[in-house]
């Protein structure tokens, strides 16, 4: 999974909904655990009650001081600081030290991309093809743009992007891929339900999920904290 950006009713659906269908041995996160939505802390605390492994994303990163927030929108600037002013130390110090690259098995996650952790959007094929010189599994999983797709990869051609049918089960064969499962807590792709992929190792098959949550109660607890307006709003949308 990708993107939680602290929104406690979208990371608990997704885990209600992981243990629906069937479960799993552990989760892989590729960033942004917190930033923009109203819980930073209650989703750190949940994240670190499970077998859960993460690399920090921008807003992660941003929230406890690592990164500089000159390059964030003015929305995302003040939700990363009111973020900062929420964590307990030790969910401080657990985003602290957090990864930017993690290798799991014949998996890379990042946040942005290999080349570029924090910042790089990986939505084209060029900039995949580029990237696959900068890690070396054959699967590597990202997050960042919040948009659900794959990139499948031959060597010496090329990358094709392609998207996931919901539930749909898709048999990982011999090719190099960039996965992003998509956003948890905040969704940009029209869809605003929450994404994210299940791997069965046995079958080498990835199978992807959305599932609805409660987006007034993580809606009005937003405005409740005087988070952004705007931001509350984008959730009723997926964009
Ligand atoms: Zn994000």
């Amino acid at each position: 999974m990708a993107d939680i950006h602290g929104n406690l009713e979208a990371f608990q659906a997704v885990l209600e909904d992981v243990e629906k269908n069937g479960g799993v041995d552990g989760m892989l996160c590729a960033g942004d655990l917190v930033g923009y939505g109203p819980d930073p802390d209650l989703c750190l605390e949940l994240a670190r009650s499970r077998n859960f492994l993460a690399v920090a994303g921008n807003h992660d990163a941003a929230a406890v001081g690592k990164l500089d927030i000159s390059d964030f929108n003015a929305e995302a600037a003040d939700a990363c600081r009111w973020t900062g002013r929420q964590l307990s130390q030790e969910n401080r110090d657990y985003l602290s030290n957090l990864p930017s690259v993690l290798q799991v098995r014949d998996f890379t996650v990042v946040h942005g991309s290999p080349r570029q952790p924090f910042w790089e959007y990986l939505i084209a094929p060029v900039v995949a093809k580029e990237n696959l010189k900068h890690f070396r599994t054959k699967y590597c999983v990202i997050g960042h743009s919040h948009i659900p797709l794959y990139f499948e990869c031959v060597e010496g051609k090329g990358c094709s992007l392609k998207e996931f049918q919901f539930e749909g089960i898709l048999k990982m064969g011999d090719n190099r891929m960039i996965i992003n499962p998509g956003g948890v807590g905040q969704p940009r792709d029209g869809d605003p339900r929450a994404g994210y992929l299940i791997f069965d190792d046995e079958n080498s098959t990835l199978r992807y999920y959305r599932v609805e949550y409660d987006i007034p109660a993580t809606q009005q607890k937003m405005l409740t904290r005087g988070l952004s307006r705007y931001l509350a709003a984008r959730l009723s949308y997926g964009l």
